[in-house]
């Protein structure tokens, strides 16, 4: 018996405390807003959505918003807005969710993956450019887990080639990049606002923008009431009632109403959630072996820490793998620690080898060029390849309480100073992705 609890020591932490992690944060004008949302009898309107909308659009600092049923078809409507279309290429880091790219492949679009920062798990704006061919239509920037992206070089980059630039703000809303809110630097963002995300709706998705073409394009692609607003009589005559892109992308009023309630509160709790996550950071960030991701520049934040990361060096812990040290430390506080990130997508074959549609060769090269390598052109992502044994999550903390964050803190030290324990039951069998396997049993 040694002293970690995981080899039979005695737990830091006897009970988990849910109120610390409890997600979404509900109060009564929330609940008073979808009650009134119920009793109005107009749950598929979209007045309190154009509320939502505009408020959500002043709040991010764009000159439009539109609300979306998910993230994944704001995401698409985007790409779509953005002209991507059969023949194209839009470049996405591999290490992400699946919804930042994989509907470009409806489109008729191929994806080409980039590698990302070792350090801040961001686009590489070194590999992006790389990447470029003449088809590179777009490029889909994701401000991952909570970081903002390289915004600086990503559009000296995108300027040079012109290549439209499209924000996935789906880990980091309302953060910020040198002082400026994510989402407005490309010439769209989009965004999920579903349960688990730190603007937390239920489902939902918003898409946002500076640019009426990109609105106009959105609204004809997915919201078949809305396309009357935004062409002229002339165009209507063609048009008609009938969404482009045969979807019906439409939010439910339920979560605008929450929304708007959100967007009273979001600030706030975002505030709290750094000031708990700082904290935490206080007390273990002395330990080797183990750094806090944090931007460096001024006016850069970590809004929200959605699925927040930290590096883990396993050579500091004589090859302790990340998946045991994660397992050591749930097994004193009773979860909320994880191990890895994302599975890198260039390692699904949906990207390079599925014939989805049936167009008899896969669907990622229907349209391009015979002869074009898309698998190639994606090359090697050493980094991607390597992130997950390299990573842990931090326990998300939704109040900054540290008498209740203290044991958590206890918890790091401990397994750090004892590690050694860990060796005899070290799992060393390789990690693809975190967070998709992350309920794992041993
Ligand atoms: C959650 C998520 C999405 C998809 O949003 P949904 O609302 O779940 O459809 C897209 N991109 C990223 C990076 C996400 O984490």
């Amino acid at each position: 018996m040694g002293e970690l609890a995981i080899t039979g020591g005695r737990r830091v932490l006897a009970e988990r405390d849910e109120s610390l992690f409890h997600w979404p944060i509900v109060n009564d004008a929330m609940r008073a807003a979808q009650a009134a949302v119920l009793e109005a009898g107009n749950m598929s309107g979209t007045d309190i959505a154009r509320k939502f909308e505009s408020r959500f659009a002043a709040w991010q600092g764009s000159k439009y918003a539109l609300s979306h049923n998910n993230g994944t078809n704001a995401l698409n409507a985007a790409m779509y807005a953005v002209g991507l279309g059969p023949g194209d290429e839009i470049i996405c880091t591999s290490v992400t969710y699946w919804a930042s790219c994989t509907g470009a492949l409806s489109l008729g679009a191929s994806v080409v993956f980039c590698d990302i920062d070792p350090n801040t798990l961001q686009m590489d704006p070194k590999s992006f450019e790389e990447r470029i061919t003449p088809r590179t239509k777009a490029v889909m920037v994701v401000h991952y887990m909570a970081h903002p992206a390289p915004m600086d070089e990503i559009m000296a980059i995108a300027d040079r080639h012109g290549i439209a630039v499209i924000e996935d703000v789906s880990h980091a809303q309302g953060g910020r990049y040198k002082g400026r809110r994510l989402g407005t630097f490309g010439r769209v963002a989009a965004m999920s606002l579903m349960s688990c995300k730190s603007f937390a709706i239920g489902e939902g998705g918003m898409l946002t923008t500076d640019d009426p073409e990109i609105f106009k394009r959105a609204v004809i692609f997915g919201h078949y009431d809305r396309i009357i607003d935004v062409c002229t009589d002339e165009e209507m005559k063609d048009v008609k009632n009938i969404p482009w892109g045969g979807l019906k992308n439409r939010m439910h009023q339920t979560s605008a109403a929450i929304g708007l309630e959100q967007l009273e509160k979001h600030d706030r709790e975002i505030a709290e959630i750094d000031r708990a996550m700082k904290y935490f950071w206080s007390g273990i960030s002395d330990v080797p072996g183990l750094s806090m991701i944090y931007p460096r520049d001024e006016g850069s934040d970590k809004a929200g820490w959605y699925a927040s990361r930290f590096l883990y060096d396993p050579a500091a812990f004589r090859g302790v793998s990340n998946v045991t040290f994660s397992d050591a430390l749930n097994a004193e506080t009773g979860g909320d620690f994880s191990f890895g990130c994302n599975m890198p997508l260039h390692l699904s074959s949906v990207f390079f080898d599925v014939d989805i549609y049936g167009h008899g060769r896969p669907t990622a090269r229907a349209f391009l060029p015979e002869g074009v390598d898309i698998r190639a052109e994606s090359g090697s992502l050493p980094v991607a390849d390597s992130i997950n044994g390299r990573v842990l999550g931090e326990p998300w903390f939704k109040t900054c309480d540290p008498a209740k964050i203290d044991p958590y803190i206890e918890a790091v030290r401990k397994v750090a100073a004892n590690f050694e324990e860990l060796l005899p039951i070290n799992d060393t069998t390789p990690v693809l992705g975190g967070v998709a396997l992350s309920k794992r049993k041993r």
